[in-house]
C-alpha cells in the first residue's frame, strides 16, 4: 500500500460518481497528492465498509445515496450544526475521538448561487420540496441573510414538519422561515430553488404560475445536458437567470475538500469540464 493519502466516495450504486474527477482536479489545483476512489458498499454493509476504510488508513469519505442517514447515525455527537439540522452526513473524517461528520450540500448550493451573481442577503427565496436536499440547505441560506425562505411541498405537512424541526434548532430564524403547500407560492420571488425529485422523472410540479422579480434566479438542483421542465417554465414565467445543480455538486465537493485539506479550491474550471462531458 502507498503512503499517498486515501479518500473515497461511498454509495450504492457508485459507478456514475464524478467525485473522483472533481477531487483529483482540486488536488492538482492546490498541489496536494492524494488518491480518491469509488467505494461500493453493500446495502447492508455501510458500517463495516467505512470501518475497514479508516482502519486501513483512509483519511476521508464522501457519502452519497443511500447512506447519508447511516453516516449521520455513525457520528453520534461529533456532528457539525449543518449535519445535525440536515439529519444527514455527506462528509466523514476520523479523529482521535472518533468519526466526525458534516453536510456540505447546503453550503455548496449557497456558494454556487453566489458564483452566479446572486447575493442571498435580503432576498425572498422559494424552496420547493421538503426532502433531504431542502433540509440541508435551509441553514446556509438563512445564515446568508435571506429576507424569507418559504418551503413549499406537494405534501404540505412535510414542509410544516421540516420548518418546525428546523426552528427547534434555530429559533432565531422564526420570522424568516415559512411553510406551505405548493399553492401557497404566490409572492414575488428573487430566487426559486427546485429541491424536488420531479425533474429526475421529467415530471411537472403543480405550482401556480410563479412571479419573479426583475433580478431573479431559478435554480434546479437536478442537472443534465438539457434544461429541465422546471427551468423551461421558469424562463417562460420571467426568471432572469436559470441554473442547474451541477455547480452545487462541485460546490459541495469544494467544501468537503476544505474540511479535509484546509483550502477552498476554485470551482470554475472543474465545472466547465464537467459541463462539456454531460
Ligand atoms: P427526497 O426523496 O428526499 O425528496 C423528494 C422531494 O421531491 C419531496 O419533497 C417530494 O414531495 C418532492 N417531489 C417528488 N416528485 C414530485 C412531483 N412530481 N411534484 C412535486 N414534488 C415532488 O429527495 P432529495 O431531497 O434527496 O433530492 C431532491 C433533488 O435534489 C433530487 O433531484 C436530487 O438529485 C437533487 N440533489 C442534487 C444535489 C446536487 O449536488 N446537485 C445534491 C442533493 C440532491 P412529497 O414530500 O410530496 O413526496
Amino acid at each position: 500500500m502507498t503512503n499517498t493519502a486515501r479518500y473515497a466516495v461511498i454509495g450504492n450504486p457508485i459507478a456514475h460518481s464524478r467525485s473522483p474527477f472533481i477531487h483529483h482536479a482540486f488536488a492538482e489545483q492546490c498541489g496536494i497528492s492524494l488518491v480518491y476512489e469509488r467505494l461500493l458498499a453493500p446495502l447492508d454493509g455501510f458500517n463495516a465498509t467505512i470501518q475497514q476504510f479508516f482502519a486501513e488508513g483512509g483519511k476521508g469519505l464522501n457519502v452519497t445515496v443511500p447512506f447519508k442517514e447511516e453516516a449521520f447515525a455513525q457520528c453520534q455527537s461529533r456532528l457539525s450544526l449543518r449535519a445535525r439540522i440536515a439529519g444527514a452526513v455527506n462528509t466523514l473524517w476520523m479523529k482521535d475521538d472518533g468519526l466526525h461528520g458534516c453536510n456540505t450540500d447546503g453550503l455548496g448550493l449557497l456558494n454556487d448561487i453566489i458564483r452566479l451573481g446572486f447575493d442571498p442577503k435580503d432576498k425572498r427565496v422559494l424552496m420547493i420540496g421538503a426532502g433531504g436536499a431542502a433540509r440541508g440547505c435551509l441553514l446556509p441560506l438563512l445564515e446568508a441573510g435571506c429576507h424569507t425562505v418559504q418551503v413549499v411541498n406537494r405534501t404540505a405537512s412535510r414542509a410544516h414538519s421540516l420548518v418546525d424541526e428546523f426552528l427547534q434548532h434555530c429559533p432565531d430564524y422564526q420570522n424568516h422561515l415559512r411553510a406551505g403547500g405548493l399553492d401557497s407560492a404566490t409572492s414575488e420571488w428573487d430566487i426559486v430553488i427546485n429541491a424536488t425529485s420531479a425533474s429526475l422523472g421529467a415530471q411537472r410540479i403543480a405550482l401556480p404560475a410563479l412571479r419573479f422579480s426583475a433580478h431573479s434566479l431559478a435554480y434546479d438542483m437536478m442537472y443534465g445536458a438539457e434544461p429541465t421542465l422546471f427551468i423551461q417554465e421558469a424562463a417562460q414565467q420571467g426568471a432572469s437567470q436559470q441554473a442547474d445543480g451541477l455547480g452545487m455538486l462541485v460546490g459541495q465537493a469544494a467544501v468537503s475538500f476544505e474540511i479535509w485539506h484546509g483550502m477552498l479550491p476554485r470551482t470554475e474550471n472543474v465545472l466547465d469540464q464537467l459541463r462539456q462531458a454531460l
